[in-house]
């Protein structure tokens, strides 16, 4: 009766992740991008070792380091001045999405998923979509994997996200050739923007450099772009900036209807304190195909919504913790404390270390601070 068992919309980290688990699950998985790849994503590209550890599960396989730069330094900065350097790290990965990308659309592929990239769609249903050709595809199982902007999402929401608490990203791409001296940090900018920050990732032939945070309180996004980029020693001009939401912490509590699942982005799944989505991305299109695979054996497609909300359990834990914490690193009148603590403190720089190289999660790291918390209030009411 149907052309598929799962179609998956989006064929990022999410959907390929997705298409790949269902397809290795024994589903006939369509995987429908309205771009053909390899495509570009805006993006830092930081890959964590949580990142690792999910490709791992979920392709079988380790992720190609050779593809990555892999640092174990990182300099910290607030308001142009350095406030620590660490070496010895954990290992932070800097990938190219282009590349990452295709290769994650490539195992897809390999797991039997059938191609439907370069397809625009014009129409959609909860259990068939039609394309601008006029061609329709039907399965009783659809995952929206389709970003921030999610077709998907605003089908079963009327918006694709909140303007009140989404974030915003500013990069540019400085090729090495032009202004970058060799072996620059990794580096994390403090009060780049509010509540946010900026990031300089040197990587192979070029440099990422960008602000982001969350979009309401930064109406002037550009200008913080600007005199970040200027700071950096670049030229501001000499560079097209390019533009994208993020889902910064603001995840959604009902991640589809039925038998329709948001995974990625498109469900709203970045850590609202260190704005990696790659990893969660991957995690919940895997979590969402194992739902749809899970109705499928029941019989009762209606049902994947429960399952997949059950497995994002610990998810959503983890990022309503973070949403809490980060008022006491990116609220602006904590900004000073929070600084002077990470200038002072060993165990907190490793601590955020930790939590930026997916090596720490946040029911660990919540306990910690609240362990900490009195000498923290003491140190900020002694100024
Ligand atoms: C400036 C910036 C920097 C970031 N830096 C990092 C970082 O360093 N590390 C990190 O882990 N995360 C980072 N993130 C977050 C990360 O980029 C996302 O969380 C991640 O890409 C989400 O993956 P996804 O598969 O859900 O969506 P996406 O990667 O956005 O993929 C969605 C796919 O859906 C397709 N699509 C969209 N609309 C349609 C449609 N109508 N029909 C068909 N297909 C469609 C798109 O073409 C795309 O291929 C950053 C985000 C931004 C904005």
């Amino acid at each position: 009766m149907f052309d598929f068992d799962i179609i998956v919309i989006g064929a990022g980290p999410a959907g390929s992740a997705a298409a790949t688990w269902a397809a290795k699950g024994g589903a006939r998985v369509a995987l429908v991008d309205k771009a053909t790849f390899p495509r570009n994503k805006l993006c830092g590209g930081l890959f964590t070792e949580r990142s690792r550890a999910y490709y791992r599960e979920i392709f079988g396989q380790d992720f190609d380091l050779s593809r990555a730069v892999t640092r174990h330094d990182i300099t910290f900065c607030h308001a142009g001045q350095e406030v620590a350097t660490l070496t010895d790290i954990p290992p932070l990965h800097l990938t190219m999405r282009l590349d990452l990308d295709a290769t994650l659309f490539g195992h897809a592929l390999d797991a039997g998923a059938v191609d439907y990239t370069g397809h625009a769609i014009s129409q959609l249903t909860e259990t068939k979509i039609t394309f601008k050709n006029g061609n329709s595809i039907s399965a009783p199982i659809l995952i929206g994997a389709d970003g921030v902007n999610s077709i998907v999402a605003k089908h079963l929401f009327g918006t694709a996200f909140d303007t009140k608490t989404i974030g915003f990203g500013l990069e540019i791409e400085v090729p090495e050739t032009t202004q970058t001296p060799a072996n620059l940090p990794v580096r994390i900018d403090f009060g780049a923007a509010v509540w946010g920050y900026g990031w300089s990732f040197p990587k192979k032939g070029s440099t990422t450099v960008g602000v982001g945070g969350l979009r309401a309180p930064n109406p002037d996004m550009k200008s913080h772009m600007r005199h970040y980029v200027q700071s950096l020693g670049f030229d501001p001009d000499a560079i097209k900036v390019k533009g994208h939401h993020l889902p910064f912490g603001d995840f959604r509590k009902t991640p589809g209807r039925d038998n329709v699942l948001l995974a990625g982005d498109a469900a709203g799944l970045v850590d609202p304190i260190t704005g990696e989505g790659i990893a969660f991305a991957m995690k919940s299109g895997q979590i969402a195909a194992q739902a749809a695979l899970d109705a499928l054996a029941a019989d009762a497609p209606k049902t994947a919504l429960d399952r997949h909300q059950s497995g994002l359990r610990d998810m959503h834990r983890n990022l309503r913790i973070a949403r809490t914490l980060r008022r006491i690193i990116f609220a602006p009148r904590w900004q000073k404390t929070f600084t002077a603590t990470f200038r002072r403190s060993g165990t907190v720089r490793m601590m955020y270390m930790r939590l930026l190289a997916g090596e720490l999660e946040y029911p660990e790291l919540a306990r910690s601070v609240v362990a900490r918390l009195p000498r923290y209030l003491l140190n900020s009411l002694c100024g």
